[in-house]
């Protein structure tokens, strides 16, 4: 069965898209811990990061470098934190998640609520930037 990101990627079910090409998709997540809280992924469904073949690994990485800094332009905050989890969703993802604090990227925390109009207008503001 798809993953539920391989159907975003087809369209199946909606996303706040940022940014995609050929290999990569990048969207907000839905649950985020801050504004701006975005997930990279690869259009080919694989479970684990670290099962992606070299070249496309690294083309993933510098294709979340460019929405890192997207975001970076849109959201205040002192960096980009990256952190990969996959525990809940079995399609590989990257997390890029606005920084003030360590504490800012601990998966415990409480999540930001944004309405669909604010999703909607934060990731055409990302994907302006890319
Ligand atoms: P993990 O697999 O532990 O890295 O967590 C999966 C992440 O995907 C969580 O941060 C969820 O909020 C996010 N997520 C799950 N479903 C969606 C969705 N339909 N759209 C955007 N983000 C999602």
């Amino acid at each position: 069965m798809a993953s539920i990101f391989t159907k975003i990627v087809v369209g199946e079910i909606p996303s706040y898209k940022i940014a995609e090409d050929e290999r990569f998709f990048a969207f907000l997540d839905i649950n985020p811990l801050a504004k701006g809280h975005a997930l990279v992924i690869p259009k080919k469904e694989v479970d684990y990061l670290f099962d992606i073949d070299d070249d496309t690994l690294a083309s993933m990485t510098l294709f979340a470098k460019r929405v890192a800094m997207a975001i970076e332009k849109t959201v205040p905050c002192k960096r980009i934190g990256v952190a990969v989890l996959g525990l809940e969703v079995p399609h590989a993802h990257i997390h890029l998640i606005p920084l003030n604090s360590e504490a800012d990227i601990n998966f415990a925390n409480p999540r930001v609520k944004l309405t669909p109009d604010e999703f909607t207008s934060l990731a055409k503001e990302i994907a302006n930037k890319f």
